[in-house]
């Protein structure tokens, strides 16, 4: 058992990975024994051969190679059952996240089963943005709950909570609400966000994600719906 396993999503950030991993190395060294899997999304531009290359230095890298592109939900469900931690911490690997900032998740966990993060000062364009904005509005009003930014990948929650979601495709968009429909007590904290060094945004600014979106928060309510609510008296073994 690791104290803590950071779960990185891969796909086509070849050029992010050896900064990614000395950064992340060094802001986990405090938590060790820890383990940083990098779970590759069926890349095609050497990431998963970097990958290999730097898992020479880098002793607790694990690394998880998808047999095709599956999406950001499928690479982390992937990277979560891998997880020998603990704790989890997932987080991107474009550097957007600072891994400087997993400290600051873990600090918070006191109390709560989650700490899911919130980019009060996000670093994307304005188009992006305002995108998030009217979606994280749009979602807030449907779903009655009070998070921020669902999408901010930088999370930190017990083990036990990744085991517990409802899994399915886009499921990263609505984790905050999910770790609640599971029954856990959640924290939202601000975190530090940076431009993208390196390449481009793997979702498009305008697609038809707006419609799919949707059903998945329909989806999303009804499973709020029928929340267990339950509180153990006792057990006796
Ligand atoms: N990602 C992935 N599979 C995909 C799309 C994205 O593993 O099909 C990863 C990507 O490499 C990154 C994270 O998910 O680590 C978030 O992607 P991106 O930075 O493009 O999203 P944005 O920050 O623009 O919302
Ligand atoms: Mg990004």
């Amino acid at each position: 058992m690791k104290n803590l396993s950071i779960v990185i999503p891969v796909f086509n950030e070849a050029a992010s990975l050896k900064e990614l991993l000395c950064r992340t190395t060094a802001a986990c060294e405090p938590y060790s024994p820890y383990e940083i899997i990098c779970v590759d999304d069926g890349s095609w531009d050497g990431s998963f051969e970097l990958l290999l290359e730097l898992k020479k230095n880098y002793e607790h890298l694990v690394i998880v190679r998808l047999q095709k592109n599956s999406g950001q939900s499928a690479a982390l469900t992937a990277g979560f059952k891998t997880a020998h931690g603990s704790t989890i911490v997932m987080m991107d690997a474009d550097l957007q996240n600072p891994p400087e900032a997993i400290p600051t998740l873990l600090e918070n966990m006191d109390g709560f089963d989650a700490v899911v993060g919130w980019r009060k000062d996000r670093k994307d364009s304005f188009l992006k943005r305002a995108g998030s904005r009217i979606g994280n509005s749009l979602r807030r009003m449907i779903l009655r709950d009070p998070f921020h930014d669902n999408a901010c990948s930088l999370k930190a929650f017990k083990s036990a909570v990744a085991a517990d979601l409802v899994k399915f495709n886009h499921m990263i968009f609505f984790l905050p609400d999910l770790i609640e429909i599971a029954g856990y007590r959640i924290k939202e904290v601000p975190v530090p966000h940076e431009h993208r060094k390196h390449g481009r945004s793997k979702y498009r600014t305008f697609s038809l994600s707006g419609i799919s979106s949707f059903w998945d928060t329909l989806f999303v309510k009804a499973l709020k719906k029928r929340k267990l609510t339950y509180t153990v008296e006792r057990i006796i073994a």
